[in-house]
C-alpha cells in the first residue's frame, strides 16, 4: 500500500480542496513521480492507464497532425487533473499530453480513480469542477489559435510558465514552443529574438527567464487573464 501521507506532499488544488479524511483515503492510493520535460503521459487514442495530479510539473494537452504538427489545446497545472476524461465514461484520451515544464505530480490507477470518482461524492464535485474549467481553457485556446498573433500567443504561453516555474529560469527550446503552439522554429525563433532584443526575456543555452513580466503582459493576449481567471475561480 502506498504511503496515505503522499497526498500531502502534492500540492494539488483539487487534492488540496478535499478534506482530511477524503484526502487520506485518497493517499493510499496515490504515488509521487516526477516527470520530465518531453515524456509523454498519452498518445492519442491509447488507453488511459493511469490520471496525474500535476504538482510543481506543468503537462500540454497537444492535438498532433499528419502533417508532423501539433497545436496545444490547454495546459493543466496544480489546478487540475490529466487523464480525468475517464470521468466521463471515456476509457482513452482523444489528444496527446506532454510534459512541458519538469516537475513533481502524484498519478493514480485508472481502477482507482474510477472507484474513487463513483463512490465520493466530494472527490466527484472537485474533479468535475476540473473539468469544466479544463473545457472553458480548451475553448479559449480555439479563440487564440484563430484571433492572436504568434507574438501575443507565445507571450500568454511564456507567462503561463513563468506562473507553473514562479519565476525561475526553465528550459525551451524554440522546437517545444513551435510544437504547442503550431508554428514554424523560424517564428518562434524571431518572435524569443524580439522579447530578448526589449529585454522582456533572457534566453541564453535553450534556457529562459522572464526578466520583464509587466512587458511580456502587456504583449500577451487575452487568453491569459481568461484562463487564469478561469483556474482561479473553478
Ligand atoms: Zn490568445
Amino acid at each position: 500500500m502506498m504511503d496515505p501521507r503522499a497526498s500531502l506532499s502534492c500540492s494539488n488544488s483539487v487534492l488540496s480542496a478535499l478534506s482530511g479524511p477524503d484526502r487520506d483515503r485518497l493517499g493510499a492510493h496515490l504515488k509521487p513521480v516526477k516527470l520530465k520535460q518531453g515524456d509523454f503521459l498519452y498518445h492519442a487514442g491509447q488507453k488511459i492507464e493511469r490520471v496525474y495530479f500535476p504538482a510543481s510539473c506543468l503537462i500540454s494537452v497537444l492535438a498532433e497532425l499528419s502533417n508532423g504538427y501539433s497545436v496545444e489545446l490547454m495546459q493543466v497545472g496544480n489546478h487540475g487533473v490529466v487523464g480525468a476524461f475517464l470521468a466521463l465514461g471515456s476509457p482513452q484520451l482523444p489528444y496527446s499530453a506532454v510534459v512541458c515544464v519538469t516537475g513533481a505530480a502524484c498519478q493514480i490507477s485508472v481502477q482507482a480513480f474510477v472507484n474513487e470518482f463513483k463512490s465520493e461524492w466530494a472527490f466527484q464535485a472537485e474533479v468535475s469542477n476540473s473539468l469544466r474549467w479544463q473545457l472553458s481553457a480548451v475553448a479559449q485556446n480555439v479563440v487564440c489559435a484563430q484571433m492572436h498573433t504568434i507574438v501575443q500567443r507565445m507571450a500568454t504561453l511564456l507567462l503561463r510558465i513563468d506562473d507553473s516555474v514562479r519565476g525561475a529560469e526553465f528550459p525551451m527550446t524554440h522546437e517545444f514552443i513551435g510544437n504547442l503552439l503550431g508554428s514554424s522554429r523560424p517564428e518562434v525563433a524571431k518572435a524569443a529574438h524580439n522579447f530578448r532584443a526589449a529585454g522582456r526575456i533572457q534566453y541564453t543555452r535553450g534556457n529562459i527567464k522572464i526578466v520583464d513580466r509587466s512587458g511580456l503582459e502587456k504583449v500577451a493576449c487575452e487568453c491569459y487573464r481568461t484562463i487564469r481567471e478561469l483556474q482561479d475561480n473553478r
